[in-house]
C-alpha cells in the first residue's frame, strides 16, 4: 500500500516548474493532453506499441511513451522514469480497467491526479451504491437472487466493460434463459436491477477544492447498440427478445433548464458524502448516469469519480462550461487548470 505520504514525498521531489502531464494512451488521452498543453504543461502519452504515430501526430504529445502491456506501467524501472520527468498521472476509464484500482492504491508511487482512494469507490457497484444512498440519492432496486425480479430488470456484470453481455428479464425464467451462455464467472457475479425507463442525462462536474466548488462542465447520453437502434424499429419488432447495451459513441444534451438546480443537488451531495467515506473525499472530474422519469425525478445507476469518455464531446467547452469560463474549457482542461491553480503550496491538496 502506497500512502499518501509516500506519494508527497515524490512530490517534494519534483521540480515544480517542470511538471509533466500523463497518462495511458486510450479513452480520453488526447482531450487530457490537449488541455495540458492549453495550460502550458509538458505532456506524456503512454502507449501500446504500435499506437506512437496515432498520438504523434497531433502535435500535443512532447513525449511518447509505449509499454507492451498497460500493467508494466507498475514496473519499478518505469515509474522511476515517469518521476524522473516529474509526472502527473490523469487517470481516466481505460486507465483503470487496464491497470486496476487497487494495483493504483497499491502500487503505483508516481503521483496521481485526484484522491486514489476513490477509484476503489467508483469501480465496485456495491461501494458506489453506498456512496449514493449516502448522499440520498435515488437509485433502482436491486435483487439479491432472480426469484425475485418482479419487474423490468437490466442485469449486469463487474468492471467498467462498456455494457458488454447485459441483458434484460422480467422474470426468474428469462432470468435462467440468459444467463445460461455465459461464462462461469459471470454467472457467479452479477447485479440484478429494476430497468428504469424514463430520459437518460449523464452529467459531467468536476469538484475543486481549491475553490470549494463543483461545476457542472456538459451532460452527454451514451449512444448504446443496439438498444437505441431497437427503439427506431420498435414496432416491426413486437417484444425485442434481448437488447444490448454496448456504447458505442456519445450525443450531447442540455437539460431543460429547470432541472439543473436538482442535478446540482446530486453533485454536491454526493461531493459532500465522499467526504465522510473516503476522507478528503473526492478531487476533480466525475459523472453520474442518471434516468429522469415522467416525474421528472432522477434516478441514478451509476457514478464515475475520472474523467468519462462522453467529456471527448466537448474538448472546444460546452453550453454550460462557457457558463463559467470564457475560454474553451473541457474537462481534460479544468483538470490541468486545477493542478496550474495549485502552484506549488497547494499541489498536496489534489495529488493525494
Ligand atoms: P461503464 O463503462 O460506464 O462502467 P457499465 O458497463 O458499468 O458501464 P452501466 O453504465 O451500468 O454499465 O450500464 C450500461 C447501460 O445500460 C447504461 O448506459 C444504460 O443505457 C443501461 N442501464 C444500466 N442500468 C440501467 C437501469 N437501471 N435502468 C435503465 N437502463 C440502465
Amino acid at each position: 500500500m502506497i500512502s499518501k505520504e509516500d506519494i508527497h514525498k515524490v512530490l517534494e521531489g519534483y521540480d515544480k516548474k517542470k511538471l509533466t502531464i500523463a497518462t495511458i494512451g486510450s479513452h480520453t488521452a488526447l482531450q487530457i493532453m490537449k488541455g495540458a498543453k492549453d495550460e502550458g504543461f509538458r505532456t506524456l502519452v503512454i502507449c501500446r506499441p504500435g499506437k506512437e504515430d496515432f498520438y504523434g501526430r497531433f502535435g500535443i504529445a512532447d513525449d511518447i511513451l509505449s509499454v507492451k502491456e498497460y500493467i508494466d506501467i507498475l514496473d519499478d524501472e518505469f515509474q522511476q522514469k515517469l518521476i524522473e520527468k516529474n509526472v502527473i498521472l490523469i487517470p481516466h476509464g481505460s486507465f483503470v480497467e487496464y491497470v486496476g484500482a487497487k494495483n493504483i492504491e497499491d502500487k503505483l508511487r508516481v503521483p496521481v491526479f485526484g484522491n486514489r482512494a476513490v477509484l476503489g469507490w467508483e469501480s465496485d457497484r456495491g461501494r458506489e451504491r453506498e456512496w449514493l444512498i449516502k448522499a440520498g440519492v435515488r437509485v433502482p432496486r436491486e435483487f439479491d437472487r432472480p426469484e425475485d425480479i418482479d419487474c423490468l430488470s437490466i442485469v449486469k456484470f463487474p468492471g467498467a466493460r462498456g455494457g458488454r453481455n447485459y441483458f434484460l428479464a422480467k422474470n426468474a425464467v428469462e432470468f435462467e434463459e440468459n444467463i445460461r451462455g455465459m461464462k462461469l464467472e459471470d454467472r457467479e457475479n452479477f447485479t440484478i436491477q429494476e430497468y428504469i425507463i424514463g430520459t437518460r442525462f449523464y452529467p459531467h462536474y468536476f469538484y475543486s477544492p481549491l475553490k470549494n466548488r463543483v461545476e457542472l462542465l456538459g451532460i452527454d447520453i451514451r449512444y448504446e447498440t443496439n438498444v437505441d437502434g431497437v427503439a427506431r424499429i420498435s414496432h416491426l419488432l413486437g417484444e425485442h427478445p434481448n437488447p444490448s447495451f454496448v456504447v458505442a459513441g456519445n450525443i450531447p444534451v442540455v437539460a431543460r433548464e429547470s432541472l439543473l438546480p436538482r442535478m446540482m443537488d446530486i453533485a454536491e451531495n454526493l461531493v459532500k458524502a465522499s467526504k465522510d467515506l473516503f476522507k478528503p473525499g473526492m478531487v476533480g472530474p466525475f459523472c453520474i448516469e442518471s434516468i429522469c422519469t415522467e416525474n421528472l425525478e432522477f434516478i441514478v445507476f451509476e457514478i464515475s469519480a475520472r474523467i468519462v469518455a462522453g467529456t471527448n464531446l466537448y474538448m472546444q467547452g460546452s453550453q454550460y462550461s462557457q457558463l463559467l469560463y470564457d475560454e474553451p474549457m473541457s474537462t481534460g482542461r479544468r483538470i490541468a487548470r486545477e493542478i496550474k491553480d495549485a502552484g506549488k503550496e497547494n499541489l498536496t491538496r489534489i495529488v493525494l
